[in-house]
């Protein structure tokens, strides 16, 4: 099918880009990467009347380390994060465990992290990323400017609280300090799909103990979640020994933070393919999955292959 007719705009700067928006109101859209916002066009399921381009405003295109935080700019590109080095630290880490899973290189290649704030979808890794880590999300609109915090931010599935005329000027995620163990474990049906569960778990282990545990949820949900009740059942708790993810005992600290997260954490809907109970079994395993790797990384990260740090 061939996308509605619309009109077109391309922005130098932010306020020229902020100006169009107004003026097209809700049937505005803005195209970055394009790699969600053109698909819907062609299935006629968006049919903006403006299409405002900001792939030609320079200011966007930035990543820069801010304050102890990584501000990532409107038109950074998913592929940016292939390398752990792109990002100081643990969190480069985690961005390239994780941007892998997203489709594949010619749409890492054109798609933003930034338009996954856009888009808003349950499945994004992105956004389950700064849900476990607290990111903000900056917008600019006819009102001027504005950050919200990631668990304000998501509504529902494809709805977050971006006002019409807004643009997302950058997302931001704090640092993590050099020990801070990252896993991010992704299942899905096929190649190049969305996730059917995916999961980023970060751990700060202090003397052998978890002293703080972040859980990220990817499509367990009409939205993405953090898993709070499975990180208090982690905190406290010793990281003990190396364990394979893969074989882990069911009394094992983590499989029963997995079944937290599933049981009290995750609100899965059906799909075709994956019933209710084969989605709380697949959320429990991934996530037990991922805070292995977690764990494993703050073991290398401290020097060491015991429990401890
Ligand atoms: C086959 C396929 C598989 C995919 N698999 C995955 C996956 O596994 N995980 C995943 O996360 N994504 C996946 N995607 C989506 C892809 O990653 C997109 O790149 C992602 O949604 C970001 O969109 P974009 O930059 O391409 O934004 P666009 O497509 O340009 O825009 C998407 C939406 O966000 C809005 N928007 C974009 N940028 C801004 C901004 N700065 N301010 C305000 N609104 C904005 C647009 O108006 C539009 O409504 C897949 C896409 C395809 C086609």
């Amino acid at each position: 099918m061939k996308p509605a007719a619309f009109d077109y705009v391309a922005p130098r700067t932010v306020p020229e880009a902020v100006d169009a928006l107004e003026n097209g109101g809700r049937k505005a859209q803005v195209l970055a990467g394009g790699q969600s916002l053109l698909l819907e066009m062609h299935l006629e399921r968006v049919r903006p009347d403006l299409v405002v381009d900001i792939n030609r405003i320079p200011e966007l295109d930035t990543l820069r380390v801010v304050d102890g935080s990584l501000r990532v700019g409107a038109l950074v590109r998913h592929r940016v994060f292939e390398s752990a080095e792109a990002v100081p630290g643990p969190l480069g880490s985690l961005f390239s465990l994780a941007v892998v899973n997203i489709a594949h290189p010619p749409i890492r290649s054109r798609g933003t992290m930034v338009g996954s704030f856009g888009w808003g979808h349950p499945a994004s890794e992105w956004c389950a990323i700064a849900m476990a880590l607290d990111a903000d999300i900056d917008l600019r609109g006819p009102q001027g400017v504005r950050t919200v915090a990631a668990r304000d931010y998501f509504h529902g599935p494809l709805r977050t609280d971006r006002r019409p005329g807004e643009l997302i000027t950058s997302v931001r995620y704090p640092l993590l300090a050099e020990q801070t163990g990252v896993g991010f474990v992704e299942h899905r049906r096929t190649h190049f799909c969305f996730a059917q569960v995916a999961v980023a778990a970060v751990l700060t282990v202090d003397d052998g103990v978890i002293r703080e545990a972040r859980i990220g949820l990817v499509n367990c949900a009409d939205r993405p979640l953090r898993a709070h009740a499975a990180e208090r059942a982690l905190t406290g708790v010793e990281i003990g020994a190396p364990a394979d993810g893969y074989r882990l005992p069911e009394d094992h600290p983590f499989a029963r933070a997995g079944r937290v997260a599933a049981e009290r954490d995750a609100a899965p809907l059906a799909e075709p393919y994956a019933d209710l109970e084969y989605r709380r079994h697949a959320i429990a395993v991934v996530t037990a999955r991922a805070l292995c790797q977690a764990a494993d990384d703050h073991r290398s990260r401290a020097g060491g292959t015991k429990g401890d740090s």
